[in-house]
C-alpha cells in the first residue's frame, strides 16, 4: 500500500488572477509570466479562488502527449487555503475514492470490495458497484471543496443533476441492492457536513427525503503540501435535526448589485440621492418564501415597493445570496457588514428597525476578498448547537 499511488505529475506553484470563464484560470508563475489553466471543476470556488491564492498547476509540457488536442499546458489541479491545499481536479474523484476504498480506510465501507467502476443502471450511472457480503451497493462520489467553521457543505452551485441523482439512487433501495453517496472533503478543518440549503434547497431537500434510503456518508481528506493525501480520514457527523430545521424557505439574504457609473436616484421619502459606480450589498430577509423575494429582486421593471427596487433597476448586475435561517438574522448581518465596507445612505431599507442602513458600499467586488467570504461563511455555516 503506497499512498502516492496519486501521481498528478510535475507541479507548478502559481498565484490566482482571474477565471474568465468556468473551465479557464489565469494564474502568474513564480518568474512572472502569465499562464492560462484548464480548471476541470465547474463549481463556484468563489471562496478558494480569491486573487493571489496559490494555485497547483500540473506542467503537461509543450510537447507532452497528454496535452494533445487541450489547449492549455497546464491543469490547476489544487488551491491552497490557509496553506493546505484542496484538490480543485473533480476528474480525479473517483481514483481519490477508489484508492480510499481499496485500503478500506472510509469509515463505514471498510468491509466492502469493488467490483467494478462507471455503472450504467437503467438510465443512470454511478461510479462504483461495490459488494459487502452478499449484498450489492451502488456507489456515487461527490467532490466537495466548501468549508468553513469546521462545517463542510455541498454544493456550492445550484446541481439539478445532483439532485436527481439522489433520486435515482434512493430508487435503487427497492431493489435488493444498498445505494450509498459518498461525500469526499478536501480538508481536514471540519467536524461537519451538510448539504448547502443556502444556495440549493432543492438538494437539500431531497436528501432529507431519501436520507433513509440510502447511506450517507461524508469524510474528511488532508492533502499535504506535496499534494500527496495523509493517512487520516474522519467521517464528519451530519446533523440530520438541524438541517430538518433550517433547510426550508426562509431566513435573511444579501444582493450584491454593481454600477457601472455614478447613478442619482429619487429613493422614496428619502429623496434624492447619490450612488457612486462600484458594488453594493443589501440586507433583507423573507421569513417564509424566500426563493420567490429573490426572484423578484432580480427581475427589473416592476412596481417598486421597496428602497432597493430603484437601485436594483440601476443595476448592471444582480446576485443573490440566501442565508436561509429559522432566524431573522438581518440586523446582525448588516452590523457585520459596517465593519469591512462603507454606510449607504440612512435609512435605506431600515424603515422598521434600529439599524443606521441596510445597504453598504464596496470599490471592490466583495465576492474577491477574504473578510466577506468570512462573514457570509460565520452566517451561513453555523455548527450545530451541543
Ligand atoms: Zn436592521
Amino acid at each position: 500500500m503506497t499512498e502516492n499511488v496519486l501521481e498528478f505529475g510535475p507541479c507548478r506553484r502559481a498565484r490566482f488572477l482571474a477565471r474568465p470563464n468556468r473551465f479557464v484560470v489565469h494564474c502568474r508563475l513564480p518568474d512572472g509570466e502569465e499562464a492560462r489553466a484548464f480548471l476541470p471543476n465547474p463549481g463556484r470556488l468563489w471562496e478558494l479562488l480569491l486573487p493571489e491564492a496559490v494555485v497547483h498547476l500540473r506542467d503537461g509540457g509543450r510537447r507532452s502527449s497528454q496535452n494533445a488536442g487541450r489547449k492549455y499546458r497546464y491543469t490547476a489541479v489544487a488551491v491552497e487555503r490557509e496553506g493546505a491545499p484542496v484538490l480543485l481536479h473533480t476528474h480525479w474523484t473517483n481514483q481519490v475514492a477508489r484508492i480510499l476504498l481499496e485500503q478500506k480506510r472510509i469509515p463505514g465501507l471498510e468491509d466492502v470490495s469493488i467490483l467494478r467502476a462507471e455503472v450504467a443502471h437503467g438510465r443512470s450511472r454511478f461510479d462504483f458497484l461495490l459488494r459487502r457480503r452478499r449484498t450489492d451497493l451502488f456507489l456515487e462520489v461527490k467532490s466537495c471543496t466548501l468549508f468553513g467553521n469546521r462545517v463542510a457543505m455541498f454544493p456550492d452551485a445550484v446541481t439539478d443533476r445532483g439532485r436527481r441523482h439522489l433520486l435515482e439512487l434512493a430508487e435503487l433501495s427497492r431493489r435488493r441492492v444498498r445505494p450509498v453517496v459518498l461525500f469526499l472533503v478536501h480538508t481536514s478543518d471540519v467536524d461537519w457536513f451538510l448539504p448547502d440549503y443556502h444556495t440549493d434547497l432543492a438538494f437539500s431537500q431531497t436528501l432529507l427525503q431519501v436520507r433513509k434510503k440510502l447511506d450517507v456518508i461524508a469524510v474528511s481528506l488532508r492533502w499535504r503540501s506535496d499534494l500527496t493525501l495523509a493517512p487520516e480520514v474522519r467521517r464528519l457527523h451530519i446533523p440530520w435535526s438541524m438541517l430538518k430545521r433550517e433547510a426550508r424557505d426562509r431566513g435573511s439574504y444579501l444582493l450584491l448589485l454593481r454600477l457601472d457609473r455614478e447613478h442619482r436616484l429619487r429613493v422614496g421619502r428619502l429623496g434624492q440621492l447619490s450612488f457612486p459606480a462600484g458594488f453594493y450589498l443589501y440586507v433583507g430577509s423573507a421569513m417564509q418564501n424566500l426563493s420567490a423575494r429573490l426572484a423578484r429582486h432580480q427581475r427589473k421593471r416592476k412596481k417598486f415597493h421597496w428602497h432597493i427596487d430603484h437601485l436594483r433597476e440601476a443595476a448592471a448586475a444582480c446576485i443573490p445570496l440566501a442565508i436561509r435561517s429559522s432566524t431573522r438574522d438581518e440586523c446582525s448581518l448588516a452590523a457585520a457588514l459596517s465593519e469591512i465596507c462603507a454606510a449607504g445612505p440612512r435609512g435605506f431599507g431600515a424603515s422598521d428597525c434600529a439599524c443606521p442602513t441596510h445597504l453598504f458600499f464596496s470599490e471592490q467586488n466583495p465576492l474577491q476578498l477574504r473578510p466577506f467570504h468570512d462573514l457570509l461563511q460565520r452566517f451561513r455555516m453555523k455548527p450545530p448547537e451541543p
